[in-house]
């Protein structure tokens, strides 16, 4: 079927597929869920599927310390940190965020896994990241190091391996279900997962559409990164495809405030489906893109008892950063 380049095993694959029996009935659709929020390494979500080639890759070339970026509660950079400690390698994670920040959900799990943090403040992030990472490389490399780079979310020719992979396991998963999905809904904010199962669906001849809910950037913006993800997989991987022709679709309806800031319609998402089905989303990017996904349903996207399919892509930490909004609405 698919020849798939070198892959550490570090998730638990494959992972639940399930229908949302409460809810799908509330709302007269077949909501599934594909449950990769219990994807293994530390609830690490879609990360670790992406890591599983990124790192692979980065052993095959002899490198011994993985620099990475993100976010201050960036769920990749704590999912490599721990990836990292499991394979014996050193994790430098280059952090957006006030040096003043809290050590708590990713950033304190950051430091309990031994990596390496170095702390920018948002606007230096911004303006120097890239010469930051680079004297990174640089200052490893003097050390007698074989530093490799993984960017923002892994999201790269080599991460989006993993949610080919991670298409493959869908297509069972519809197959065992006997169901046909009308869509795939995930949360996009660095564009590899996205990237990943346009891909994978295409190179399994399914047709089934996959909407990314921005998170951060608009639909311009992930309409290029999902492009270029899928591009550079081409280029380093010697295949050939026509990109320009993959339907992608993003809907930039949902951001709200900004990246990893949510509105109350967002927790009062998560602390729903809490309660309705006991599955756990998170503000940052899965409650984003239910909400999303809700309000299309509600809308009227969809007929009665189509097959709708929501990939859980993780996320739990982030929650225990927004502990107050979270909690101060409790309605009882
Ligand atoms: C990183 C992340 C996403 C976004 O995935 P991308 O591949 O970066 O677009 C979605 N959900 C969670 C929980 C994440 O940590």
């Amino acid at each position: 079927m698919v020849a798939y380049p070198p892959r550490v095993s570090l998730a638990r694959l494959p992972t639940p597929f399930h229908k949302l029996t409460r809810l799908s009935e509330e709302l007269r659709v077949n909501l599934w869920i594909k449950r990769d929020d219990l994807s293994g390494l530390l609830l690490s979500g879609n990360k670790v599927r992406k890591l599983e080639f990124s790192l692979a890759r980065a052993m095959a070339d002899g490198c011994d310390a993985i620099i990475t970026c993100g976010g201050v509660q960036s769920n990749h950079c704590r999912a490599t940190a721990f990836a990292c400690a499991q394979l014996g390698l050193e994790a430098h994670l280059v952090l957006r965020g006030q040096n003043e920040t809290p050590y708590e959900g990713n950033l304190l799990l950051d430091e309990v896994a031994g990596a390496f943090i170095t702390m920018l403040p948002p606007d230096q992030y911004r303006r120097s990241l890239r010469a930051l990472l680079r004297a990174k490389e640089e200052e490893l490399s003097r050390e007698g190091k074989r530093p490799f780079v993984i960017p923002t979310g892994a999201s790269d020719g080599h991460g989006i391996w993993g949610y080919v992979a991670g298409s493959e396991e869908l297509m069972a998963d519809f197959n065992r279900e006997n169901i046909q999905p009308k869509a795939i809904f995930c949360a996009t904010g660095s564009g590899g997962t996205q990237a990943g199962l346009t891909l994978g669906m295409h190179l399994l001849g399914s047709g089934v559409p996959v909407c990314g809910v921005a998170v951060c950037d608009d639909s311009q913006y992930f309409h290029s990164k999902v492009g270029a993800d899928i591009s550079q997989w081409c280029r380093w991987y010697g295949e050939s495809l026509d990109v320009s022709s993959l339907p992608v679709w993003v809907n930039d309806g949902y951001i709200g405030p900004g990246y990893a800031v949510a509105d109350g319609v967002v927790y009062d998402t998560i602390r729903m489906l809490a309660r309705k089905e006991g599955i756990m989303l998170d503000p940052v990017y899965t409650g984003k893109a239910f909400h999303g996904l809700l309000t299309e349903i509600r809308k009227g996207q969809f007929a009665a008892n189509d097959d709708i399919v929501f990939v859980h892509t993780g996320g739990l930490y982030g929650n225990f950063a927004h502990r107050q909004q979270l909690s101060k609405r409790g309605e009882g």
